[in-house]
């Protein structure tokens, strides 16, 4: 049944194009806010603050693998997005 397929296809570019980039766009200004905070208001205590592993160093979450893209996900990049959506909730 290729029909269903199609179907949820298009339903699935819908909620895309829709309201979802308007968000998007919404929460990469909070992010780029919440960014420039961090290094005023964070200070490293030895465990990434995300997941909690222990870190060598000043760090403030884990480095990105060797070999990572500059935009693949790490626990700085997590942090922020959880952060940001939290700021939307009024919290
Ligand atoms: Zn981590």
């Amino acid at each position: 049944m290729t029909y269903e397929r199609e179907e949820l296809m298009i339903e699935r570019g819908d909620e895309a194009d829709r309201g979802n980039s308007h968000a998007e766009a919404a929460l990469q200004a909070q992010i780029a806010a919440i960014r420039s905070e961090i290094g005023k208001t964070l200070k490293p205590t030895g465990h990434c603050l995300f997941c909690g592993e222990a870190l060598a160093g000043a760090l403030l979450f884990c480095p990105a693998p060797d070999g990572a893209a500059p935009d693949d996900p790490t626990c700085g990049s997590d942090w922020q997005r959880q952060r940001a959506a939290k700021v939307r909730n009024g919290r």
